[in-house]
């Protein structure tokens, strides 16, 4: 079992990675003040409860929770402001109140969108993040919550830290592969802005990670989530130094939005946005090889690197400035200068971020 902490003063946290950990959950929960005398609501999606819910709701009952269940759709258009209303409609049903927690079982929408009904339930109350997917080592740490509006993708949402991250590594095993690959790409990132030697080993262990390897998986997601939480603890609120985990994301999330959410997966749209980011290093002058390590990392984990033919450019670009509000003529994008580092450019021409999304094209 791996154990680190999110350094958030009286907000700090602890994440725990390890097998078989759901089946240990109750005494996790005592552990970290999760009352028993409160009603519980845990929220799944239809998939992780086919799988995870009956262990985990079981395992909390047996140590005298009381436990109510949520099951929401699969997929990103669950995490939207009609749902939110369902789930506070749930939990007001099972009686939630101030002393209530709510748990996020699940990949990175139901953490997302749980996260958010317990940041605005009642003004706040607690929540555990149960990962289920590899991209939640990375949407679990760090408070984010939100859900999406049709023009924008997390606009409405909140900081809100867990109580704790409970991370068992067997739920995994049943991830179906495009989401194994898809989940990679925020591990892959953690080294790309943090830890070159990672960025290097994420390549070399490419195969193991994508055969759901035990010791592969809990090295990097310990490495992922240590990047994380490193990141978070000195800025939380996302004042500076926080952006840089936005590698990807700028041309990313207009990828998603165009595409339409849930076409294109999070980790693949933010892996043909990290390329982008990558060339966009060269122009600044770094070394080629951020451009050629990023994109030969990224190829082995069996993500897309190249933006599939039929996007409309001019799509993109509207989605981007829409998302971030950026200035008609410049934009902000974290850019890479070596492998494990990246600065954040504020004055970015907008006609370089346009040849470089048509150039996203012709990629071999
Ligand atoms: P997801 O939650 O949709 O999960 C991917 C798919 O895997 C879904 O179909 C889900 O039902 C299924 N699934 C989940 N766990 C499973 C399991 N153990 N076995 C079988 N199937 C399982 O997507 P995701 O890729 O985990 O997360 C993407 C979301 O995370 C996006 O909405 C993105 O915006 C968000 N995100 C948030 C942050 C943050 O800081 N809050 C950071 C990165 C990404």
């Amino acid at each position: 079992m791996r154990e680190l902490t999110v350094n958030l003063g009286e907000r700090s946290y602890p994440i725990y990675i390890g097998e078989g950990l759901l089946l240990e959950a109750g005494a996790y929960f005592v552990k970290h003040g999760i009352s028993k005398k409160s009603p519980l609501l845990i929220i799944t999606d239809e998939n992780v409860a086919g799988k995870h819910l009956d262990t985990l709701a079981s395992v909390l009952r047996n140590e005298d929770f009381t436990v109510a269940t949520a099951v929401v759709p699969a997929g990103e258009s669950s995490k939207s402001l009609s749902m939110l209303e369902q789930l506070v409609a749930k939990a007001l049903e099972a009686g939630l109140d101030r002393k209530s927690a709510i748990v996020a079982l699940g990949g990175g929408v139901v953490g997302d969108l749980a996260g958010f009904v317990a940041a605005s339930y009642m003004r706040g109350i607690k929540f555990v993040q149960v990962p289920t997917t590899i991209l939640a080592h990375d949407s679990s740490v760090g408070g984010k919550v939100a859900v999406n509006h049709p023009l924008a993708k997390n606009i409405i949402g909140a900081f809100h830290q867990p109580e704790m991250v409970l991370y068992d590594l067997e739920t995994l095993q049943s991830l179906p592969p495009r989401d194994v690959r898809s989940g990679l790409s925020e591990v892959v990132k953690h080294g790309l802005i943090w830890d070159e030697a990672f960025a290097h080993w994420c390549g070399e262990n490419a195969d193991r990670l994508l055969a759901l390897e035990p010791d592969a998986l809990g090295y990097a997601l310990h490495k992922g989530c240590s990047v994380k939480a490193a990141v978070v603890s000195k800025d939380e609120r996302e004042n500076d130094l926080r952006a840089i985990l936005n590698l990807g994301h700028t041309i990313g999330h207009a990828l998603e939005a165009v595409a339409g959410y849930g076409e294109l997966l999070h980790g693949e749209a933010i892996s043909i946005g990290m390329i982008g980011s990558a060339k966009l290093g060269l122009r600044y002058g770094a070394p080629e090889e951020v451009y050629t390590v990023t994109k030969s990392v990224l190829a082995k984990c069996g993500l897309p690197v190249k933006l599939p033919a039929e996007f409309d450019v001019d799509a993109i670009m509207e989605a981007m400035m829409h998302d971030k509000k950026f200035s008609e003529n410049t934009m902000v994008f974290v850019v890479p200068t070596a492998i494990g580092t990246v600065e954040i450019k504020r004055d970015v021409p907008v006609a370089w971020v346009r040849e470089i999304v048509e150039q996203l094209k012709l990629e071999a």
